[in-house]
């Protein structure tokens, strides 16, 4: 698979590429941020469909806000105990989504 390999093709190059695991951190975080924003598409969506009922959003946006959470905190962890702050990742995520 694509990120199996790119994966792989990280490995090989560790001291260009910066602390992979603030990468690997930053990234699951940008995932569960794009996740959230998903959702919240999603539930708009349902919204314009006439589903004002729509709990179940409410849960899922729950547990995916706790997810990013997580997320955010072990990066915020790994920063601290590691003392790396990897930008460039940082603007690669930030160049990825969807937000400007
Ligand atoms: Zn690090």
């Amino acid at each position: 698979m694509d990120v199996d390999n790119s994966r792989r093709s990280a490995d090989a190059v560790p001291a260009l590429a910066g602390c992979q695991e603030h990468a690997r951190c930053l990234e699951s975080f940008g995932a569960a941020v794009r996740e959230l924003l998903e959702l919240h598409e999603q539930q708009w969506f349902a919204i314009l469909d006439g589903d004002f009922e729509s709990c179940r959003f409410d849960i899922l946006i729950h547990m995916a806000n706790e997810r990013k959470l997580s997320a955010k905190y072990a990066y915020l962890r790994h920063v601290e105990t590691h003392g790396c702050s990897d930008f460039n990742a940082f603007n690669q995520t930030r160049a990825r989504s969807h937000h400007g």
